[in-house]
């Protein structure tokens, strides 16, 4: 016998209506271009949608076709990201700090029909252009008529100022009403290896992250809360955020391009930011900054790190010197993105000091309405002892079922999971910790070595600003750890003074073969370390000696 409840689909358009309603004065703040700062509330924002949906449907888009965006997080990327699903197109966010030809084939893979595109990327415009001159029809720059940029487009591609289609448009239009499992939005997986591909998400996906991430032991988010997203709206969703503070009626900070550790500190203190999220390179410049500057947050008092690992050193020092907690969580691109977030049970939540760190260095535990697991290499589930490392699988809602293009299902086992290439524990209370990517883990002599485990004592060490551990090919071992540090600015680093810091934190057998010192590491678009790029050049270090 079925319920007797309302059905009423899950709308991306039915957060913002909700917002615009019941949060109408809440704000929504954005740094611009100019550097100045742009003020409006949820329910401008709304207003301001229904208009761009309306210039959406004059410029030609129909339900099911691709927006796709380059643009940093800003006010007017909002309005895109309520408007392109609202209306039942695919608001397809582009990650413009990659490679000219992987944002060509992004774009013209997804056969985008509309682009908007802040005036950052103009230049960006004319390398792309021999890329997707056959499916993009318009470009639209998100800014206002005085500062148009020129572009050079190709034979029948038009060019359009945001503000003048906007305020040339109407007001009239009516939010439609359809299947909630309609795709919604477009985001590509960074690629570390091949080419990136799409996962492509839905209304009803969408909401359920979002109320998931807006939990009190996740995002923690309500109407009082000043929320401010360092992770762009380009880099899956912003982790959610623009949904989730919809869904609550949070105060909404968009920080726009300039996202050093000054910049930072003062949109924080200036707009009363009292939360943040963000990857780890973000919060070590933030880090520096304070500690040079001997400014302080005045009112952040959590941070959510995700992306990739947490050094101990940041936990450790937003909370002793500057009172903020460092939250970490985990996700991926196929995961919304976000799959687990560490917040304490009963048992954790006196933990202090070097023992609380240590806890928020695993990922947390499972949002509610996902499920994880981990593996074997033969698919036999392991212990949670937190001990035994196995390949970590995931299902759920809001979970990829297969990427852009392929059969539904398809990127699925047998038995409906999903495996996410991260090896992991997870301890007796639910607690997941990443050892690594199943590609970056060292393999010697049959035994795994954890090479997070090992990058997180090297920065440890005070002359060391980045580490990175790779495996080598070794001619007895088949594999051993080799370490890459980069000195802290104005540091030198001696290899032995790194090596015996892991004394007696690590088995003898994990202990790096050799270190090397470089000057910097290369790092992918999302800000993550390139270790195919380090694995390509220092393969082979331990064959050559
Ligand atoms: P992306 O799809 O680009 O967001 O990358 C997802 C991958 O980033 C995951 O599969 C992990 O390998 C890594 N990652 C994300 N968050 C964390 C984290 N907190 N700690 C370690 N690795 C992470």
């Amino acid at each position: 016998m079925l319920g007797l409840m309302q059905t009423q689909n899950l709308m991306i358009s039915g957060l913002l209506t909700h917002a615009a309603r019941h949060h109408g004065t809440a704000s929504v703040i954005s740094r611009t271009h100019e550097g100045t700062t742009h003020r409006h509330t949820w329910a401008d924002v709304e207003r301001r949608s229904r208009r761009l949906a309306r210039v959406l449907t004059k410029l030609g888009v129909r339900a099911g076709d691709r927006v796709g965006t380059l643009a940093w997080n800003g006010f007017r990327h909002l309005e895109v990201y309520y408007a392109a699903p609202g209306m039942g197109a695919v608001c397809h966010t582009i990650n413009p700090r990659l490679h000219p030809d992987d944002i060509g084939y992004i774009a013209g893979n997804a056969r985008d029909k509309v682009l908007f595109v802040d005036l950052s990327f103009a230049p960006l415009i004319g390398a792309i252009t021999a890329a997707i001159k056959d499916c993009v029809r318009d470009v639209v720059m998100l800014c206002d008529a005085a500062s148009m940029p020129e572009v050079a487009l190709a034979p029948g591609m038009r060019l359009h100022c945001y503000d003048t289609l906007l305020d040339a448009s109407d007001e009239d239009y009516v939010w439609p009403d359809f299947d909630e499992n309609t795709a919604s939005a477009l985001c590509y997986t960074s690629g570390t290896t091949g080419r990136p591909k799409g996962v492509l998400y839905s209304h009803r996906s969408t909401i359920l992250h979002a109320y998931a991430v807006a939990l009190p032991d996740v995002l923690d988010l309500r109407a009082t809360s000043r929320i401010l997203p360092v992770v762009p709206m380009f880099h899956v969703n912003a982790w959610g955020i623009p949904y989730a503070a919809s869904l609550t009626g949070a105060t909404l900070v968009l920080p726009g391009r300039h996202l050093d550790g000054a910049s930072l500190a003062d949109i924080f203190n200036t707009e009363q930011v009292s939360m943040s999220c963000g990857v780890p390179t973000i919060w070590l410049g933030l880090l520096q900054h304070l500690r040079s500057s001997g400014q302080r947050l005045d009112t952040v008092k959590r941070i959510m790190t995700g992306g990739s690992a947490a050094p101990p050193l940041l936990i450790d020092a937003f909370r002793d010197e500057y009172g903020v907690a460092v939250e970490h969580g985990w996700g991926m691109t196929e995961l919304s993105p976000v799959g687990t977030y560490n917040a304490p049970k009963s048992g954790q939540a006196g933990l202090t000091g070097q023992d609380a760190t240590r806890h928020m260095l695993k990922q947390g535990r499972i949002l509610p309405g996902i499920d994880m697991k981990i593996v074997d290499g033969d698919g036999k589930d392991l212990p949670w002892d937190g001990k035994a490392f196995g390949d970590l699988k995931v299902r759920g809602p809001w979970i990829a079922s297969a990427y852009y293009g392929d059969e539904p299902g398809s990127a699925l086992d047998a038995e409906g999971w999903f495996a996410t290439g991260d090896v992991a524990t997870i301890d007796p209370e639910g607690f997941m910790e990443i050892t690594d990517r199943s590609k970056d883990v060292i393999k010697s002599g049959g035994e795994w070595i954890s090479s997070i485990a090992l990058e997180n004592i090297a920065v440890s060490h005070p002359d060391v600003a980045e580490a990175a551990v790779i495996a080598a090919r070794h001619p007895k071992w088949d594999e051993r750890p080799l370490l890459l540090v980069v000195p802290r600015p104005g540091h030198s680093v001696e290899p032995q003074s790194v090596l015996s810091i892991f004394e007696g934190k690590v088995a003898k057998w994990w202990l790096p073969d050799a270190v090397i010192v470089v000057p910097e590491l290369p790092h992918t678009a999302t800000g993550k370390i390139q270790k195919m790029a380090l694995r390509d050049k220092y393969r082979d270090q331990y064959m050559r000696e």
